[in-house]
């Protein structure tokens, strides 16, 4: 005989690996049963981000002493009793797994009591029972997990610093208590308190306590029915943009989930509102029948599959959309300057461009209608419309590529590479031959031609590569000398955000950086490094407290890329703006001096060419 079944430990201990891949992971399944056992109240204590404790107290309706130690035992759960149950779940846990498995890799205590009589206390370690014991009648569990992994010392080594396991724990409770605004939540790290909510329903007081006030003031609500779905939560102006999708959450019948399609579903929504590569901050609450959801599809249940999942993207698509455009009314000023475009401007050609960039003679209308909607939205936003004009005045100004002269080594390099790039500019003069402006479609691509054929040039597109060249090197070549701020910056942050900026503070100074302390989650910022592009000096402190919280370290290269691309995305003319044949040519004689001509800073195409002989193929004069 080879083949033994497992003793129960031992595939508890082996299961846990799935369900308990770090403390945050504990601090999960425990809350999610307070929250299946009708807790009002929940409190979460923690010692070195739960590697020595884990302390969750409940006010939920307790366990009899035959249940609580059977709530140990693999598959044991009062959550599911048959298979049609498992297609109806409305509690948060079913599987019966997480009790067994955190136990099974540390030393466990529970307290609890139903109320009605004297409580049960158990201890048990690695999963075995080791003492048992009359408690008090206080209704409720408490549930403390210590020295977890104590047994498992490759899953130990595996953990990282304290401060990003901490970061983990916190966002589980952020996500909990975003996902049940009528539960009180406390959090408590070595004895200091991290997070609270009130309990009282109220989703912006729990967005101002994690995000920030500012980031509070800044969010519109959203609702939308349909008959599947309802839909509801709050969306955060275009402005509020990060750098990454982990400020969106998506809750589903009060269960925070991770779905790509759901969170592009919420992206698109904002359209062009928001800049490739940015994302928004989203609560958003989506309930509907258990039935059109599967949650048995992850052991820790944070992914699930949706039966209807195009008309739920689709709904939670136009939430979105409907919000937004309900936030921006159009100005006056917009139609006044359509009224002036000068007459050489008019459409010239007939053809209309998908969004694929493919010609098609059909294009949807009312696309085409909510497209240029949304883009002059966008200009309300950012600036107004005519904000665009200057911006036409301001790359014209736009000087040649000058270097700087210095000594040192670094901007030797710089000087290299520049040179290097300069080379590249004379090549790239010859990569694109003089183009003539003909017209312009839609307000939005130029329509060129020379000797070699026909060229379609987004400008937008167009003129944020110029820029983005120019600022880049401007952004390079300048040294690291601080520069005092005419007016003070605020920063409101999150207590863990806050943690994490004082954690931070010796390297935030390296990179010029100082942040004061101004009440307990506001900070004072009087000077920053020279090389900060006027203008846009907030929003590049807060992508480097991003870059600190996400990646907890500050890459200067990336940052001054960033920079450059945002600057050249801003200030650059967006489409549906007329130009007139002068700005044309001078847009278009500046993208054939730029290093790439080609692509946007963002990887878009610039230019569609169309040579004389493919238009003579287009119109069968050849075959
Ligand atoms: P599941 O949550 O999937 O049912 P668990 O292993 O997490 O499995 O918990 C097992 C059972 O223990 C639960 O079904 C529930 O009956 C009971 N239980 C766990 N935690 C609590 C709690 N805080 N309050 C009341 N009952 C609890
Ligand atoms: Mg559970």
């Amino acid at each position: 005989m080879h083949i033994v079944q497992m003793p129960e430990q031992l595939a508890n201990k082996i299961a846990a690996g799935e369900v308990v891949e770090r403390p945050a992971s504990v601090v999960k399944e425990l809350v999610e049963n307070s929250i299946d056992a009708k807790s009002t109240e929940i409190k979460i204590e923690i010692e070195e981000a739960g590697l020595r404790k884990i302390k969750v107290i409940d006010n939920g309706t307790g366990m009899e002493d035959d249940d609580a130690e059977i709530a140990f035992a693999r598959h044991a759960t009062s959550k599911v009793r048959n298979e049609k149950d498992l297609f109806h779940v409305r509690t948060l846990g079913f599987r019966g797994e997480a009790l067994a498995s955190i136990a099974a890799v540390s030393q466990l205590t529970v307290k609890t009591s139903t109320g009605k009589h004297a409580g049960t206390i158990l201890k048990l370690e690695g999963g075995k029972l080791i003492e048992c014991d009359k408690g008090d009648a206080r209704q409720g569990t408490e549930i403390t997990v210590a020295a977890l992994f104590f047994n498992t010392p490759a899953r130990l080594k595996y953990m990282k610093t304290i401060h990003t396991e901490l970061g983990h724990i916190s966002d589980v409770v952020n996500r909990m208590a975003l996902s049940h605004p009528q539960i009180r939540f406390e959090l408590i790290h070595n004895d200091k308190p991290m997070f609270k909510s009130t309990g009282r329903g109220d989703i912006i007081q729990i967005i101002a306590e994690i995000y920030g006030v500012s980031v509070a003031k800044k969010m519109i609500p959203v609702s939308y029915e349909t008959l599947d779905f309802s839909i509801s939560g709050y969306i955060a102006k275009p402005e509020v943009a990060r750098a990454s999708r982990n400020y969106i959450s998506s809750i589903i019948n009060g269960r925070y989930i991770k779905n790509i399609p759901l969170n592009k579903a919420i992206t698109n929504g904002y359209h062009t509102l928001l800049p490739i590569g940015r994302y928004p901050l989203v609560v958003l609450h989506v309930k509907m029948d258990p039935i059109l959801v599967d949650v048995n599809v992850h052991p820790a249940k944070l992914e699930v599959r949706f039966s209807k999942d195009k008309e739920l993207y689709q709904a939670v698509e136009e939430t979105i959309r409907e919000a937004l455009r309900k936030q921006t009314l159009i100005p006056e000023v917009t139609r006044k300057e359509k009224k002036e475009r000068p007459l050489s401007t008019q459409h010239t050609f007939s053809f209309e461009f998908n969004r694929d960039n493919s010609v098609s003679a059909t294009q949807d209308k009312q696309q085409m209608k909510d497209e240029k909607d949304i883009v002059k939205n966008t200009d309300t936003y950012i600036t107004a419309q005519n904000q665009a004009l200057e911006s036409i005045e301001d790359y014209q100004s736009i000087p040649d590529i000058t270097l700087t002269t210095s000594d040192s080594e670094d901007n030797e390099n710089q000087k290299e590479s520049s040179n290097e790039q300069q080379e590249l500019d004379n090549q790239s003069t010859e990569r694109i031959p003089p183009m003539y402006p003909i017209g312009q479609h839609h307000g939005t691509y130029i329509m060129a031609e020379n000797e070699n054929g026909l060229y379609m040039i987004d400008q937008h597109a167009a003129q944020e590569r110029i820029k983005y060249e120019f600022f880049r090197d401007v952004i390079g070549e300048v040294a690291n000398e601080l520069q005092d701020l005419l007016i003070p910056i605020t920063f409101d942050f999150s207590k863990q955000e806050a943690l994490l900026i004082d954690q931070h503070q010796e390297q935030l100074k390296e990179v010029g950086l100082f942040f004061e302390h101004f009440g307990q989650q506001t900070y004072i910022v009087r000077s920053h490094p020279q090389w900060f592009p006027k203008g846009f000096e907030e929003e590049i402190i807060r992508e480097m407290i991003e870059q600190i919280i996400e990646e907890e370290k500050i890459n200067i290269a990336k940052l001054r890329e960033d920079a450059a691309i945002l600057m050249s995305c801003k200030r650059s003319i967006k489409a549906n703006h007329y130009l007139n044949k002068d700005d044309m040519f001078h847009l278009l004689e500046d993208l054939r001096k730029s290093t790439d001509p080609f692509t946007c800073p963002h990887g878009r195409p610039i230019i569609i060419h169309f040579s004389g002989y493919d238009l003579e193929k287009m119109f069968k004069r050849v075959m």
